[in-house]
């Protein structure tokens, strides 16, 4: 081992904070003032969260008034499908007998949204979760079949936290908004790490996350289209117009708000330093590892994310033996670890399940290395024939 630092190769779960961030957030800690007050305190740290909700929103193209902060990519994911379930009931609460009450997400979101869509779909609502091809594309055919005018609301999340896929949510948002339905993206594995505007998506809704970007977790933010309907998932009292109530989280704002500013300034860097080491890892992993299949799609695929399947050799297995060598991944998503069952993603792409089990998700961030990538290929190839070997004499 070159030396005894930990290599993370996890920053799709979480990123640490950026040390900007960090020191910006430090200098920071005694705004205390409550946003919402009229004296100087009050007022000096409603100027910081405006502040920060300009970062966003210039993060998007946006518009600052489009901004609203949340407490995080759920919590945004959440407030839209609370949005739909009112626009699809009436007062009492029961799905509308007609009208648009039918939903178009896919197999492949994050649960969060997965799970919204469920619950929506337990009280009457009718939802499709469309398929995806072997890479993680939806077919756009199914969408067409599925798009009609009933549809209330299609959300497709912009790239996939597992196999880093990225959907063409340009087209989907036309062929949805061509229908009368809104558009919702979840974007938060997008964010800072390739485009994401706004008005180039057509997107009425769009989902994001500071500890994603090398923010503070437990902060993040929609986007919500100006005249786009939005209900509150949160009552209370008026801050962010009555649909989000609650003090405003002062101190996570203003991280989200700097991790905002270094995500646009860093989104070309990002690319051209993190895509290399990502080939660097693939092909270092083809080369050294015989039998092994890359997870997600060739060319529309996120720069930092790289889904290596290993049949025949158990996926938290390798993570443990990984974890000794000092090299923290992850199998699929961190909500499903500790799970027996197989990564929703990996078996939507048609991975049997000995493909999906003996699967690793690296995810590249900023403080990666080279040498962190050689160290990694050369530590792995040992791990995964030794677990081979232990697996067929099981067998
Ligand atoms: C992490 C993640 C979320 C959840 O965001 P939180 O801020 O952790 O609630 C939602 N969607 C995707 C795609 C994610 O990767």
């Amino acid at each position: 081992m070159p030396d005894k630092k930990r290599i993370y190769m996890d920053y799709n779960a979480t990123t640490p904070l950026r040390p900007e961030v960090k020191a910006a957030m430090i200098e920071d800690l005694e705004i205390f003032g409550n946003a919402s007050s009229m004296h100087a305190a009050g007022r000096l740290a409603h100027g910081r969260v405006e502040e920060a909700r300009n970062a966003v929103a210039r993060l998007f193209g946006a518009s600052p008034r489009e901004i609203i902060f949340t407490s995080g990519g759920s919590e945004s994911n959440n407030t839209i499908f609370q949005t739909i379930r009112r626009l699809g009931s009436d007062a009492s609460g029961k799905v509308l007998p007609s009208g648009r009450t039918e939903i178009i997400t896919t197999a492949i979101e994050h649960p969060c949204v997965l799970n919204s869509a469920a619950f929506l779909q337990s009280l009457g609502f009718r939802v499709t979760f469309l398929p995806v091809d072997e890479y993680g594309k939806i077919k756009m055919d199914t969408l067409e079949d599925a798009l009609g005018e009933r549809t209330l609301l299609v959300s497709v999340m912009m790239a996939n936290n597992e196999i880093g896929t990225i959907q063409d949510i340009a087209a989907i948002s036309k062929k949805a908004k061509a229908a009368g339905a809104w558009m919702h993206t979840d974007a938060v594995q997008a964010v800072g790490k390739i485009p994401v505007a706004v008005d180039e998506l057509g997107v009425d809704y769009l989902t994001m996350s500071a500890h994603k970007i090398y923010g503070p977790k437990g902060i993040g933010a929609l986007y919500v289209r100006d005249k786009a309907p939005l209900f509150p998932l949160i009552h209370g009292g008026h801050q962010e117009d009555g649909f989000r109530a609650g003090t405003y989280n002062n101190i996570g704002i203003f991280g989200l708000g700097k991790a905002a500013e270094y995500a646009l300034a860093d989104l070309e860097a990002y690319g051209k330093t993190i895509a290399p080491l990502r080939t660097l890892l693939r092909d270092g992993l083809l080369e050294k590892v015989p039998n092994i299949k890359i997870n997600g799609h060739p060319r529309d695929v996120l720069p930092n994310t790289l889904n290596v399947s290993f049949p025949g050799a158990e996926g938290e297995s390798i993570l443990l033996s990984m974890d000794m060598m000092g090299i923290e991944a992850s199998t699929g998503s961190a909500c499903a670890s500790g799970s027996l069952e197989p990564s929703h993603v990996l078996m939507a792409i048609g991975s049997g399940p000995e493909w999906a089990h003996g699967s690793i998700r690296f995810s590249l961030g900023w403080g990666i290395t080279e040498g962190d990538v050689r160290y990694t290929v050369d530590a792995i190839a040992p791990i995964v024939s030794r677990l081979r070997a232990i697996s067929s004499v099981q067998v």
